[in-house]
């Protein structure tokens, strides 16, 4: 069985010391929900004191993005050797990266590469616009995206794929559960297809895209959606552990 993933993208929000008092207002209580790998994303700012005080929690720690080489002259960037030592994980191909900071499949593809050869594990982000939704293209978008941001890696150990319909990010506009359990089973197959069924039974594939408390259960019901990577809802202690305490019971009943 694929243990249940639960990561929250505070995206640029929270100073350093809002970060620590959001990490303070819900590490007790999430350390409780055991069966369910919980992930926060800091800003890169935070990253080394939220490390500290989730020394002997369960809460793992991601960063938001990485630049892909390892070190040198590229002013304002982090490279993936300085955050091997302080997390697990990193989003990758975020849509907002996509849309704002001019990521391309070939841009993403370097990231992921760098990050697995780092020993980080990447939640590669992939989604359709609302556009590409209408014109029907939804498979056809993210079976690109996916094989762009995987080409030439043979060994994807511990990735992560959140399938983020990019009209559903920050809009109060959730996909439904079998809309996005459609595009994510979708998506394991094509990762059968790349790198057989066993790595495709075994990776988790998340949904994104406006998850709140109201709403996490609708997605964990279904058999191929192993998570969500949570934005908004992420900055609220009360609604992040909601959904975590969601997914549990409901991924643990079957
Ligand atoms: C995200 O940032 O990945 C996201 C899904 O945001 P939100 O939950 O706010 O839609």
């Amino acid at each position: 069985m694929r243990i249940p993933f639960i990561a929250g993208n505070w995206k640029m929000n929270t100073a350093v010391a809002e970060a620590i008092d959001l990490v303070k207002a819900m590490r007790k209580q999430l350390d409780k929900v055991s069966n369910v790998e919980k992930v926060v994303c800091p800003p890169f700012v935070s990253l080394a004191p939220v490390k500290e005080l989730l020394k002997k929690s369960s809460i793992k720690l991601g960063a938001q993005n990485l630049y892909f080489a390892e070190k040198g002259a590229y002013t304002g960037e982090i490279s993936p050797l300085m955050l091997a030592d302080l997390c697990e994980f990193v989003i990758l191909g975020h849509s907002e990266r996509r849309q704002y900071f001019n990521e391309t499949g070939e841009i993403i593809n370097k990231k992921v590469a760098a990050t697995l050869k780092a020993g980080l594990k990447p939640i590669l982000c992939i989604g359709e616009r609302l556009e590409e939704n209408e014109a029907g293209k939804t498979e056809e978008v993210v079976a690109e995206q996916l094989k762009l941001a995987l080409t030439g890696i043979t060994a994807p150990d511990g990735l992560v794929i959140a399938y983020e319909p990019v009209w559903a990010i920050g809009t109060g506009k959730a996909a439904t559960g079998e809309q996005a359990n459609k595009t994510i089973a979708f998506i394991r197959q094509n990762i059968a297809k790349s790198y057989g069924d066993k790595i495709a039974q075994e990776i988790r594939i998340l949904y994104g895209g406006s998850v709140t408390a109201t709403n996490a259960a609708e997605f964990m019901q279904q058999p191929d959606i192993d998570g969500a990577l949570v934005g908004g809802a992420s900055l609220k202690a009360t609604e992040f552990l909601s959904i975590v305490t969601q997914t549990a019971v409901i991924k643990h009943k079957k």
